[in-house]
């Protein structure tokens, strides 16, 4: 049987801080209990905000906290071609419309206090219904616009086309159980598929990707939970195998606040300029213990 294959994903927008080190020791750690491969793959289809230096900086914190991963590292930047292939097939079964709103757009009819899963505030079904003739004539004009899943219809074809609700399965490490939960992608509305700046968005090249590299155990932290709903929707519509999901704890501020590159949370490499060592690091992120047994998943 081939070995199981798992992946850390970061995006390189800024340094890596310690939630970070959490979630790439962990799936290291995990992979190695499981005797699995061990893939690093770099996010970076946001242009606008990521960086060569930020990529470089990375490779080389991960590579001194002690992980080791296969070469070559995939970057998505370099293969938008194989997301729009994925994104033409979606098209072609009507599933995706044009949406012309701005944020600000959005922000203003949305529901307050209701987010999706990208952290941006719920769609509320603006520029679902736009008459053919407006959806050209704003083409025409040049306005910018992002491709967005009719949830309901995808939810419906994926139905048909499995026989059955969504599901995913949640392995817990420690005790190697498996839970299969409801997904439940509805609650999200019209997801975005492309984006105004790209031909992708995060959940099409992850599944996409997930597949194509092989990826058996999907390990990343809880502030993801939420986004799984919508990748095995689209793992569903676009035929790609079912990984298994591991959602590691997160690491929280003294305000629960979960640490993030934009609020300037300290950088790994500044814990490493001060002194700090990996196993240090460890310690600090909770995980001074290796998982010990080995375990079947
Ligand atoms: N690139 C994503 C991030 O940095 C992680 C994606 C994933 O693990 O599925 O948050």
């Amino acid at each position: 049987m081939s070995k199981p294959v798992l992946r850390f994903a970061p995006s390189p927008n800024g340094a890596l801080h310690l939630g970070h080190a959490l979630s790439a020791l962990f799936s290291h750690d995990m992979a190695r209990a499981m005797g699995a491969r061990f893939l690093i793959r770099i996010e970076d289809i946001d242009i606008a905000r990521c960086r060569a230096e930020y990529e470089a900086r990375m490779l080389s914190d991960l590579a001194w906290l002690g992980l080791e991963w296969e070469q070559p590292v995939r970057r998505q930047s370099e293969h938008f071609e194989t997301y729009e292939q994925s994104l033409r097939k979606l098209d072609a079964m009507g599933l995706l419309y044009p949406c012309f709103a701005s944020r600000k757009e959005i922000a203003a009819h949305a529901t307050p206090g209701q987010i999706d899963p990208d952290g941006a505030p719920l769609y509320p079904g603006l520029h679902k219904n736009l008459t053919q003739e407006e959806v050209q004539r704003r083409r025409d004009a040049g306005e910018p616009f992002a491709l967005r899943l009719d949830m309901e219809k995808a939810i419906a074809l994926a139905r048909g086309q499995s026989g059955k609700a969504l599901t995913f399965d949640e392995l817990d490490p420690e005790s190697g159980n498996i839970e299969t939960g409801a997904a439940d992608p509805a609650r999200w509305g019209d997801a975005v598929i492309a984006r105004k700046e790209a031909p992708a968005s995060y959940h099409l090249c992850v599944v996409v990707d997930d597949a194509l590299q092989g990826i058996t155990h999907v390990t990343r932290g809880r502030d993801l939970y939420a986004a799984t709903d919508i990748h095995r929707l689209l793992q569903t519509l676009l035929g790609l195998p079912e990984p298994r999901y591991t959602h590691h704890r997160l690491i929280l501020d003294a305000s629960g606040r979960k640490l993030s590159k934009s609020h300037k949370d300290k950088a790994l490499s500044s814990l490493r300029a001060e002194g700090v060592s990996p196993a240090d690091v460890r310690r600090m992120a909770g995980l001074s213990r290796k998982f010990r047994r080995s375990f079947r998943s």
